[in-house]
């Protein structure tokens, strides 16, 4: 699962069905006072009907 609180600046994600791969350039930032767990509450980015997951090499 990829939420965007939790992609990290130079991670890869991928769809395991279709191939499509992204890199994270810049980090989630928030304003003060705002809960990454509220405006981040959105499951994560999806192709293909399933999340995206994290490349580890
Ligand atoms: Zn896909």
């Amino acid at each position: 699962m990829a939420r965007c609180d939790e992609m990290r600046e130079g991670e890869v994600y991928y769809c395991e069905h279709c191939g499509l791969e992204i890199e994270v350039l810049e980090e989630c930032v928030h304003e003060e006072g705002e809960e990454a767990e509220e405006v981040c509450r959105i499951e994560g980015f999806v192709c293909c009907g399933e999340p995206l997951t994290l490349r580890e090499d």
